[in-house]
């Protein structure tokens, strides 16, 4: 496949997981791709590799998401690098759990500079660059929509407002021909939450489908949206998640 042939994407948090396999398949269907990391050098080199092999130019950057600026110098390296920005996936993310009253305001405010602020500070710079048929996918979750657990107002939060920021964005951004949309997963087999991991039995009980996801998933989901085929698709928030919202 070759649609995004000649686009140029960047994908945060492309080390690993989700943002990974988003990245992989949008250099497979033509793309140019830059990804952010920031701790998995080995990671993000191997994701850097897989592009190459896919036969586009790949490059990593380090950042800390908590650091808006490292952001926003991410989005401009990655206009220096490839010549453009086409495609913006915010992907990265964090995911803590704890009970209000342990909660603590720090916590608050790394879960917001990472899963809000970042999101809002690629974005913010992305858009000076972007032209007609650019495409902004956002990684909520279905947290966004439900919390079938204690502990995780914060995250829940966080997903809510990327969610809700992308319908502004969308209303933003439409007159120009750049379309934006939140990607919702449910749950995915990664590092952050395992098919083996202590939440996988309740989580696979309350899908439809009975199993976790995988990243190649929402990857193709990231790829149809970031292409022409996805053109009158703006201000959505999908759910991709086996059924655990039906
Ligand atoms: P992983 O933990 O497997 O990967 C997280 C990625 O984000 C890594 O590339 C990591 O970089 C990067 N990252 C984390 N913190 C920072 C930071 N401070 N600065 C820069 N990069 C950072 O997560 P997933 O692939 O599972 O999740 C990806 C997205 O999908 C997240 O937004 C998550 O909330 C969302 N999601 C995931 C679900 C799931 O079940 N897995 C369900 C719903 C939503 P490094 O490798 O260097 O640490």
């Amino acid at each position: 496949m070759t649609e995004l042939n000649g686009k140029k994407a960047l994908v945060t948090g492309g080390s690993r997981g989700i943002g990974a396999a988003i990245a992989t398949h949008l250099a497979v269907a033509g793309a140019d791709v830059a990804i952010t990391y920031h701790h998995s050098s080995a990671a993000a080199e191997e994701t850097v590799v897989q592009i190459q092999r896919a036969g586009r130019r790949g490059t990593a950057i380090q950042v800390d998401a908590a650091q808006s600026e490292s952001v926003i110098a991410a989005v401009n390296e990655t206009v220096s690098t490839l010549g453009g920005l086409d495609i913006l996936v915010n992907n990265a993310g964090i995911f803590e759990m704890k009970p209000v009253g342990e909660t603590t305001l720090e916590d608050f405010d790394r879960m917001v500079a990472v899963n809000v602020r970042a999101v809002f500070a690629a974005v913010n710079e992305a858009v000076k660059q972007m032209g007609s048929g650019g495409r902004i996918i956002n990684i909520g979750s279905v947290n966004g929509d439900v919390m079938p657990f204690a502990g995780g107002s914060l995250y829940a939060m966080s997903k809510g407002a990327v969610a809700a920021m992308s319908q502004g964005w969308a209303r933003d951004l439409g007159p120009k021909g750049i379309t934006v949309n939140t990607i919702q997963p449910g749950p995915i087999d990664t590092d952050m939450n395992p098919a083996d991991g202590d939440f996988a039995e309740s989580l696979n009980a309350m899908t439809a489908l009975g199993h976790y996801g995988k990243p190649k998933d929402i990857a193709e989901l990231a790829t149809f949206l970031a292409s022409p085929r996805a053109a009158y698709i703006t201000g959505a928030a999908l759910n991709i998640d086996g059924g655990l919202t039906a």
